[in-house]
């Protein structure tokens, strides 16, 4: 059976004095029976590791250069966020497809480097609402895993998220119809069946529950409903609901 996995995105959000609410979050959820996971910005994934010490919240970061090391001024390699403490990277999130122009290619290179630095590599991928409306979601998702994932991917160094572009940070979310249909499709496509999806896109407490009933759903990757201990405490309690149901 596949451990579910509820995974914050803090993305450019996060000062020292937030790391309260990740040890809130440790507090309330001492013991889950799904794993947690907070990835927040570089700056901070030192100082959220020895915070969660001794707590089972794991940290992991937002995106990883595909080289070792070198002259790339501003990036960190995968190496150096394991040294930090990471234990995942989220790649290819659409913002970074968008606001940097990564393409698929990129994003497999990354996770190539990922897997060799001994990180779970968060594969994001989704269509955008133009080629949803143009009927292009399957295909689109299909080429994206298709590209993205490296021949290294498994089910333990490797995690697919499905976003839609036009789901995150909007407060607007697929049908569960649509969500279902997405989840079935990539499950077909895996290399390895057991590879962990997850949703994401304004997973939010009041949603999550319907959320995660759905069969190929086995967690998500949250954006704003991660920065609050108690909104993404909720999630994780839905989420824990949820695998306790499919026991
Ligand atoms: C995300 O950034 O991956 C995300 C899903 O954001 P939100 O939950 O805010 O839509």
């Amino acid at each position: 059976m596949r451990r579910k996995l509820a995974a914050g995105n803090w993305k450019m959000h996060g000062l020292a004095a937030d790391l309260a609410e990740a040890t809130a979050l440790a507090r309330a959820h001492p013991a889950p029976t799904v794993d947690v996971l907070l990835c927040p910005p570089a700056t901070l994934i030192c100082r959220m590791v020895g915070a969660l010490a001794r707590t089972p919240v794991a940290v992991g970061a937002q995106d990883c250069h595909a080289s070792v090391s070198g002259a790339h001024t501003g990036d960190i390699s995968a190496a150096m966020l394991a040294d930090a403490g990471a234990c995942h990277v989220i790649l290819g999130h659409s913002e970074r497809r968008a606001d940097h122009g990564e393409t698929s290619a990129q994003v497999a290179a990354k996770a190539t480097a990922a897997h060799a630095a001994g990180l779970v590599a968060i594969v994001c991928l989704g269509e955008t609402e133009a080629q949803r409306d143009a009927g292009q979601t399957l295909a689109v998702v299909s080429e994206q895993l298709r590209q993205s994932l490296p021949e290294s991917a498994d089910a333990e160094n490797t995690v697919i998220a499905y976003e839609p572009v036009w789901a995150i940070g909007t407060g607007r979310t697929p049908t569960l119809e649509q969500i279902a249909e997405v989840h079935d499709h990539l499950r077909g496509l895996l290399p390895d069946p057991a590879i962990r999806l997850l949703y994401g896109g304004s997973v939010k407490p009041a949603n999550a529950a319907d959320i995660f009933a759905i069969a190929n759903v086995d967690g998500a990757l949250v954006g704003g409903a991660a920065l609050k201990a108690a909104d993404f405490g909720a999630i994780v309690a839905a989420l824990e609901a949820a695998e306790g149901g499919a026991g």
